[in-house]
């Protein structure tokens, strides 16, 4: 008996090897701590489905928000659970995932925890970080307090309320002045997102301001783009940024560059060098930057506070802890640059995470992470899309439609597919967007200084 089982235990970490695939006893599994059900984070999670690890996966949502069309809920164009699924819907169909939903509040990495807002600590053998970004306010701590963002589904319905109750607001308002301190709406940062914006609050707001409110002057609504560098969508090439500018310009939103926004306070701006602005809605989408848990791991972060990973996306000194998405600092994207703050790369470095620590279990060589560059993409509203993807660029109709396909099939769940179908094709056809309601309990506007 005696020999049998040092027999075993010769055996067991052999077969192991030789069957990577086999699993281990339930209980002798290693766990691994997911944070973030993102783009990132939900890629590791199917990479570590049905594998010899017990996943614990831990989110502040229960859902996998789709944040490419968040500026879509914003503008009433969305219902916001077109673009959010539910975790538990992805995590339900494999035995060894559990998922909680709370927040996580630090990092231990002596300790190899995670400390959460509601539950015990949850111990862990590898740590998967993937809870994204965050606004980049650069230090000013007065921007969020006077500025709408757009980073999850709750900001995005809180800037929809902003937007519409503005209109209403500026029905009951008798100051000329006032009124058109209501129908100014700002957005601060004319990258991809700034820029989908702009194109949609235009679509928003000119057909309704006829048909809804004939009473205000449409000559009073401004939708203007602030940006600090010389043209919108700096990332993409010369030729597609004109093309967007123009396009933008169409459609009656005012680009406002080489203006570097200096403060913010009560639906003033001020801008550097010390020219203003009035604009009760006022949106920042000028920067990001890492989740605030990066800041918890006490290591020397990077740029935009993003966690230097080496390229197995693990950490030098915790190989057991890997980083992906937003979060991460990589270098050697087209040579030099860092990985940017975009979904395929969270995607592709959730796979390649996932693969790490299944060959860290298997005690097998690492593999380092390779980006596969899908291009950039941005709508300029109906028919109109700027697309720079292997080395083609293009814009106008098959720009859009490239667009459209491509959003489709990367949302998750046929219902989401079908509700945001049937929703471009009623907003197409009506001209009209169909989510214009205010909640009751709406938050007052950000720039709760119009009547002061
Ligand atoms: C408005 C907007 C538009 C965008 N448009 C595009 C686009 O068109 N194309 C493109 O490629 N990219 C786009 N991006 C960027 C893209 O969404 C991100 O690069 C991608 O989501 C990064 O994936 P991630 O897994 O790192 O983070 P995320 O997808 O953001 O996921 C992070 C997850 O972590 C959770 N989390 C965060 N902190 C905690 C915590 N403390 N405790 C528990 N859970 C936490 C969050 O709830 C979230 O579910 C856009 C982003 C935004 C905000």
């Amino acid at each position: 008996l005696l020999k049998l089982d040092s027999l075993k235990k010769i055996w067991e970490p052999v077969a192991q090897t030789l069957e990577p695939d086999k699993k281990l006893p339930v209980g002798k599994r290693p766990r691994v701590v997911v944070i973030g059900t993102g783009f990132g984070g939900l890629n590791v999670v199917h990479g570590l489905a049905e594998q010899e690890v017990e996943v614990i996966v831990i989110d502040r949502n229960n859902y996998h928000g789709f944040w490419p069309l968040l500026y879509q809920v914003a503008t009433a164009e969305l219902v916001p659970d077109a673009i959010a699924f539910p975790a538990r819907e992805v995590i339900h169909k494999y035995k060894n995932l559990k998922f909680y939903m709370d927040e996580v509040t630090g990092i231990d990495l002596e300790k190899k925890q995670v400390q959460v807002t509601e539950g015990e600590p949850v111990s862990y053998d590898y740590l998967i970080l993937a809870a994204g970004s965050a606004n980049n306010y650069f230090g000013n701590k007065d921007l969020p307090k006077h500025t709408y963002s757009l980073k999850d589904i709750d900001q995005a319905v809180e800037l929809r309320q902003g937007l519409l109750s503005a209109f209403e607001r500026a029905v009951l308002e008798p100051d000329e002045k006032q009124r058109a301190k209501l129908l100014t709406f700002v957005i601060v940062g004319a990258g991809p997102t700034g820029v989908e914006l702009a194109g949609a609050m235009a679509e928003l707001i000119r057909p309704i301001i006829h048909k809804d409110y004939p009473t205000l002057n449409e000559n009073q609504v401004r939708i203007v783009l602030v940006e600090a560098h010389s043209s919108a969508l700096d990332q993409f090439p010369p030729k597609l940024q004109q093309h967007a500018q123009k396009r933008l310009q169409k459609m009656g939103v005012e680009i406002r560059q080489n203006s570097k926004v200096a403060k913010v306070e009560n639906g003033l701006i001020t801008f550097d060098g010390g020219a203003t602005m009035e604009a009760a809605t006022v949106v920042w989408a000028a920067g990001v930057r890492a989740s605030e848990l990066a800041e918890n791991l006490g290591i020397k972060l990077a740029h935009s506070g993003r966690v230097p990973v080496q390229p197995t996306l693990n950490l030098k000194e915790h190989p057991e802890v890997f980083v992906v998405g937003d979060m991460a600092y990589l270098e050697g994207y087209k040579g030099h640059e860092a990985y940017p703050m975009v979904a395929q790369v969270a995607i592709q470095q959730g796979r390649q995470a996932a693969q790490n620590v299944l060959a860290q279990v298997r005690q097998q060589p690492l593999q380092p992470f390779h980006y596969f560059d899908k291009g950039t993409m941005a709508t300029l509203g109906r028919n109109d899309a700027v697309v720079d993807a292997f080395g083609v660029q293009l814009n106008g109709l098959i720009g859009w439609f490239i667009w459209l396909v491509v959003h489709i099939y990367f949302l998750l769940g046929i219902r989401n597919r079908v509700l945001v179908m049937l929703a471009w094709a009623y907003n197409y056809l009506t001209y009209r967007q169909g989510v214009r309601l205010i909640g009751r309990q709406h938050p007052e506007p950000r720039a709760e200084a119009v009547n002061q």
